[in-house]
């Protein structure tokens, strides 16, 4: 069977797609398969899902999830979904053709009330090309009529796709390459897997609430692939509270020898920490111990936190947004930290919990960050 059967098999197959246990059982098997598809490959099964008789959101869904794995792999639907205004997931336009991207921006020139200009904003910065970058750069100086409509200015779209403006082009916010945090047994660590541990107690405690700090993420800079991703160094730990940390973002002063302290920028707690009862519950953050797993096969491939097949945990990669962008603001410079990693809560536990803890850093001014997010 080649690889296009081999997913086809999976994505195209309504009794994998409506049983997310049947989903993780099968997540090696499927990303074998998808990591075998060139982008020929990809192009002709989006074809064929395209085609195929799914439910409308669900194809939008899985089509769109191939395409951050495989980016261009929908260049041979984009027109259609233009056609159809089909513009979620905003993804689904990543590695999209000029064409595409003077459509939309046309689109955007004109605006009618069938699309909503906010879905054909994402669409636009999912794109992100020079012609993206050169239209939200006018609109940044003279913003465009529907700018009312918004509430935040259109080049802050970008965020959503893990960008911003620069001085000229654009920044990424993300890193580009990403490895899976996968559950592993503390009695059975291989060398591969030990230079990312995930949630491990800090000597410090949170000067709000008093409990001890976890570290979110301990990376050894000393490891080939995670010098490559982040810096050379010694080792990076970005520690945080699992209770204060829930309201409100964390600052942390960090080096990279492996020091963390909590950041005088922090100030006073937030009023919602005043707000609410705290009766002293500590989260069970360290019952499945995460390891470094495999390379992902691109920074997007957990971009979809409602995809129930891809367990959601990374160092590296794009953010798997909840809600909106939340790059934190560096104290030191003042630019938008970048996305090094996230952490899902309901694959280190059990049960009982949900969300994302995101991690920030900017490096040279020596800070990190962590935010949380929820449905
Ligand atoms: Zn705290
Ligand atoms: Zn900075």
């Amino acid at each position: 069977m080649n690889a296009v059967e081999q997913v086809w098999r999976f994505l195209g197959n309504r009794l994998f797609l409506s049983d997310p246990r049947v989903q993780r059982a099968h997540h090696p098997e499927l990303m074998q398969a998808v990591r075998m598809l060139t982008l020929d490959d990809a192009q002709a099964l989006t074809e064929r899902l395209w085609h195929a008789s799914l439910e409308e959101g669900k194809r939008a869904v899985i089509v769109g999830w191939l395409n951050a794995v495989h980016p261009g792999a929908t260049d041979v639907v984009n027109m259609l979904l233009i056609d159809q205004a089909i513009f979620y997931p905003p993804w689904l336009y990543l590695g999209a053709s000029q064409e595409s991207s003077e459509r939309i921006l046309t689109a955007l020139a004109e605006p009618t009330l069938e699309t909503p200009i906010n879905h054909l904003l994402q669409c636009a910065a999912w794109i992100g090309d020079s012609y993206v970058q050169d239209r939200f750069r006018v609109w940044r100086e003279s913003p465009p009529e529907w700018r009312n409509q918004l509430y935040v200015p259109p080049e802050d779209y970008a965020l959503e796709a893990g960008w911003e403006l620069a001085e000229s082009g654009r920044r990424d916010l993300i890193r580009s390459t990403s490895y899976m945090l996968m559950p592993g047994d503390e009695a059975e660590l291989t060398p591969t897997q030990m230079p990312v541990a995930v949630n491990t107690p800090y000597a410090d405690h949170c000067p709000w609430c008093g409990r001890q700090l976890v570290t979110l993420l301990d990376i050894d800079l000393r490891d080939a692939r995670c010098a490559a991703l982040l810096t050379t160094g010694e080792r990076l730990c970005i520690p945080y509270c699992t209770w204060c940390s829930l309201y409100t973002t964390i600052y942390m002063n960090t080096d990279l020898h492996g020091n963390a302290q909590w950041s005088t920028v922090n100030g006073d707690p937030p009023e919602i920490l005043a707000k609410i009862s705290d009766d002293g519950y500590q989260p069970k953050w360290s019952q499945q111990r995460l390891v470094l797993g495999e390379q992902r096969l691109s920074p997007y491939e957990a971009v979809d936190w409602m995809n129930s097949w891809i367990p959601l945990s990374q160092f590296g990669g794009h953010p798997a947004w909840i809600n909106d962008a939340s790059y934190p603001r560096c104290p030191g410079c003042g630019a938008h930290m970048s996305c090094i990693g996230q952490v899902a809560w309901e694959e280190v536990q059990n049960m009982y919990t949900e969300g994302i803890t995101y991690a920030y850093v900017c490096i040279p001014c020596g800070f990190a960050a962590t935010t949380y997010d929820q449905s």
